[in-house]
């Protein structure tokens, strides 16, 4: 297989695969299912870097055989039935150490369950980003209590399009998060509006805390620089001093 690029959901590395770090193989499956000719494919990638070495699962069910109303060709696999990440188990990224952790674990529980309940998931998402409300925006313990009453709070401080993805992560996050007052009617979250969720979640560590902690650093490198010039500055003022024989 050619090499393709990667990126390493342990350490965030964005690689290229070689071979000799991908590896894929089919596995004869019991045949008398409901499931015409299946056939088990693995594929593992194994994260290139030594600090790293992270190792990456998945595996999928597809009919083996020639294609679809062919009745010649050659046997290959052809569609899939189901599949499955393995490991890690879930699609989350790492998330660097200045998030809190209360809202890094529950963006992790958000990812785990979002195949087998993206409502449970669209509801984690939720929480998620009331707790990146409360701890990023400081909002005041007497604002606290509903979540809109509290995004309310941050309207005036987000650009537009940042707000409306705010509210679609409440919206849906509600369906998850409080019973239907009429208990007959569900509202299904599919699996790829959780995703969205998650993904929107996600866009948030990123302008937010991410920027924010580059705008530090920066700040923190540039007040270094300004120190370093001024001691300059200073030393220089006394050097052309000295050889006259000293300070005055
Ligand atoms: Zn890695």
């Amino acid at each position: 297989m050619d090499p393709f690029n990667w990126t390493c959901p342990y350490c965030g590395t964005a690689t290229t695969i070689v071979s000799d770090h991908h590896w894929v193989s089919q596995a004869d499956i019991a045949s008398r299912s409901k499931f015409l000719a299946p056939k088990l494919r693995v594929e593992s990638i194994s994260c290139p870097s030594p600090d790293c070495k992270g190792l990456f699962i998945s595996a999928s069910l597809h009919r083996f055989g020639l294609p679809t109303g062919k009745t010649e060709g050659h046997y290959a696999l052809r569609e899939k039935y189901a599949e499955w990440q393995l490991m890690p188990r879930s699609r989350s990224k790492p998330q660097p150490e200045y998030i809190p952790e209360e809202i890094r674990s529950n963006y992790l529980e958000a990812c785990l369950i979002l195949k087998d309940s993206p409502k449970a998931s669209a509801a984690m998402s939720r929480r998620c980003l009331q707790g990146i409300a409360r701890d990023f925006w400081q909002i005041p313990m007497n604002r606290r209590g509903n979540l809109g009453a509290e995004l309310s709070f941050v309207k005036d401080q987000v650009a537009p399009d940042t707000w409306d993805a705010i509210q679609a992560i409440r919206s849906i996050g509600d369906i998850g998060a409080h019973m239907e007052k009429d208990v007959n009617l569900i509202i299904e979250v599919e699996p790829h509006e959780a995703e969205l969720l998650i993904e929107l979640i996600e866009t948030l560590f990123e302008d937010w805390y991410v920027d924010r902690h580059k705008r530090q650093v920066r700040a923190a490198a540039v007040k270094t620089i300004a120190a370093e010039k001024l001691n300059a500055k200073k030393a220089g003022i006394k050097a052309p001093l000295a050889p006259e024989g000293g300070e005055p």
